[in-house]
This record gives structure tokens, C-alpha cells and sequence, in this order.
């Protein structure tokens, strides 16, 4: 018993970190990453005067520019047995724009077997598991996607087929909670939500950086020799970016949604933290996403935080900020 309340106290909020690898064409530039080793990253902070600098910060993992995406979903697969066995689950991906959240959580643009993110690992591990399972639990199994921009809440699975075959979404009534059967029923929702996401977002304009989105996996399962049901949860979050705007150099719409990504992140951050500090007051209320992760953020729920961070030299002042907001939810 105290070996699992020990477990328990280590092992509810995990902060990996990743670093995104050089993009093609940008080989031969500088890294602002010094040294990784285990959980240990260091930055090498330039000086325009003299000797640079360096600054070292402690995650439960670091994920070089070389991890592949087994690598860095290896770590994740326990949680998904977790879900199965009725505990809530979230995991985050944070990170200013461009450093490999989208990567990390959906994958690139054209995805191979190997390049496959997080949440096609999840849910096809979920499956697996489940199937293992077959002769002691029955479970259903269904999602909602979801994307919160400017703190409102937009359905990504809406189309008429889906209205005909799906319940409502517990924590979000008016979202579409669709059955799913299969890995590949999974893959058609997500393609619908990428769809529905990208609705209304020009070339200049694109939305998906500035809303957080929100894939989550309801799971039930009943216990065929005694009949007891469980139910767990996973949320798979896909943050909008973490970058500070300058305040001076935007305006109208752009400064709205600057300042509830703002908001929204730090509140996220306060509500981990608060929680991995075990304080009594934890201030679920002061955004949407928080609110809408209450029950899976917190008591026995497990989160896992990706924090991403770009190489590249004039990237590091966000790099630093980025380390420095994971250090403080870890
Ligand atoms: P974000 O979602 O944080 O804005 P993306 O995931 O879209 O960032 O990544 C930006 C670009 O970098 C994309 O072209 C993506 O394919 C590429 N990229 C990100 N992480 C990696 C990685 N680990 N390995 C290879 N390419 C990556
Ligand atoms: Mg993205």
C-alpha cells in the first residue's frame, strides 16, 4: 500500500521535453542546445558582449532531435493501460510555433507507419489492449474533438452521418461523443475534425496555432464476470502556441487572441503546478480548458506534459520561457 501512494505521489504529472530536430536546408546551422543526458538539458544562451551563457533545466526525460516517435510514445504506453483500467489520463503538447507539437501528438504532414504521433500509438494501443482483454472485460469506446479558441468551445465532429450515430459529450454537452470500433474509425473522425479545423483559416491566417485542440477517448468497460463498470478517459491536447506577442506590435482580433492563449496557458500551468505542489486550493475555474479537464487533471488522473522546444539561436528567448514553464508544472 505505501509502495503505491509512493508510486502515486511520483508518478501523477511526468514533464518530457523534446527538441525538435533541424528542418531540411538548415543543417550546418548552430544549436542553442548544449548537452542533453537522461533528464538534463542545458542552453546555450548567446551574448552579444563576452562568454556565452548557460542555463540547465531537469525533466523526468529529454528527447533529443534524433528520438523517433516510438521513442518518445514508448513512455506513454503504460497510460493507455491505466485508461483501460479506469483512470483519467490527459497529455499536453506544449510549446511556442513550430517546435514539433502537432509532430509529436498527430505526426508530419504525410504520415508513414513510422512517422505516426502519439495519438494513432494511443488508440491503436487501446484497441490491442482491449482485444487482449476480451474474455474478462467488454468495452465501448467513443471520442470527441474538440478545439477551444478565444475560450469558446467549437465541435470538430459535426457532419450528418455523425449526428445520426453519436451521443453528447459529458463535459461539453453540445459536443459529438461518436462510437468508435476500430483504429481506422479513428483515423476518419480525426481526418473529419483536421477538416472541420481548418475551416475559416486562410494561409495567413491559420487558426491551428492559436486554438488549443482536443482529442478525447471515452472508454467503459464492464467486467464480464462480475459486472462492476469502469470508466476511464484520455485527453489528447494539442496546445495553441506558447509565444509571447508584443503588445505594442498588435491590435484588435490579434491582441484578443493573444491574450486568451495567455491566459489559458497560464492557467493551465497554475493548475499543474498547484497540484504537483499537493496544495488544497487548485483554480480549475479560471479558463475553458481547465474547466473542461477538471476530473482529469488531479486526484488519482495522470498527466503527461511533451514541452517542445526549436534549436534554432533566434528562437531562444522562447526556449528559455518554454524550460521555464515546464520546470515549474514539473
Ligand atoms: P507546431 O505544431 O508546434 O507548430 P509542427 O509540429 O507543425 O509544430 O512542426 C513544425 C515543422 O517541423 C513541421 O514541418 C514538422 O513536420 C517538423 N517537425 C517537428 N518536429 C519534428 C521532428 N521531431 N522530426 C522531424 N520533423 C519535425
Ligand atoms: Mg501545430
Amino acid at each position: 500500500k505505501l509502495y503505491n501512494q509512493v508510486q502515486d505521489l511520483k508518478g501523477s504529472i511526468r514533464v518530457y521535453c523534446r527538441v525538435r530536430p533541424f528542418l531540411a536546408g538548415q543543417s550546418n546551422r548552430l544549436s542553442t542546445v548544449g548537452h542533453i543526458e537522461e533528464g538534463n538539458i542545458s542552453i546555450i544562451t548567446p551574448s552579444k558582449h563576452g562568454k556565452d551563457g548557460r542555463r540547465s533545466f531537469s525533466f523526468n526525460k529529454v528527447f533529443g532531435p534524433s528520438a523517433t516517435q516510438e521513442e518518445v510514445f514508448s513512455d506513454t504506453q503504460p497510460l493507455i493501460r491505466s485508461v483501460l483500467d479506469g483512470y483519467n489520463v490527459c497529455i499536453f503538447a506544449y510549446g511556442q510555433t513550430g517546435s514539433g507539437k502537432t509532430y509529436t501528438m498527430t505526426g508530419p504532414r504525410e504520415l508513414t507507419e513510422q512517422s505516426l504521433g502519439v495519438n494513432y500509438r494511443a488508440l491503436s494501443d487501446l484497441f490491442l489492449l482491449s482485444e487482449q482483454r476480451k474474455d474478462t472485460f467488454c468495452y465501448d469506446v467513443s471520442v470527441q474533438m474538440i478545439e477551444i479558441y478565444n475560450e469558446q468551445v467549437r465541435d470538430l465532429l459535426v457532419t450528418d452521418e455523425i449526428r445520426n450515430s453519436s451521443q453528447k459529450g459529458l463535459n461539453v454537452p453540445d459536443a459529438n461523443l461518436v462510437p468508435v470500433a476500430s483504429t481506422s474509425d479513428v483515423i476518419d473522425l480525426m481526418n473529419i475534425g483536421q477538416r472541420n479545423r481548418a475551416v475559416g483559416a486562410t494561409a495567413l491566417n491559420d487558426r491551428s496555432s492559436r486554438s488549443h485542440s482536443c482529442l478525447t477517448v471515452h472508454v467503459q468497460g464492464r467486467d464480464l464476470t462480475c459486472g462492476t463498470v469502469l470508466r476511464g478517459c484520455m485527453h489528447l491536447v494539442d496546445l495553441a502556441g506558447s509565444e509571447r506577442v508584443d503588445k505594442s506590435e498588435v491590435t484588435g482580433d490579434r491582441l484578443k487572441e493573444a491574450q486568451h492563449i495567455n491566459k489559458s496557458l497560464s492557467a493551465l500551468g497554475d493548475v499543474i503546478s498547484s497540484l504537483a505542489q499537493k496544495n488544497s486550493h487548485v483554480p480549475y475555474r479560471n479558463s475553458k480548458l481547465t474547466q473542461l479537464l477538471q476530473d482529469s487533471l488531479g486526484g488519482q488522473a495522470k498527466t503527461l506534459m511533451f514541452v517542445h522546444i526549436s534549436p534554432e539561436p533566434d528562437s531562444v528567448g522562447e526556449t528559455i520561457s518554454t524550460l521555464k514553464f515546464a520546470e515549474r508544472v514539473a
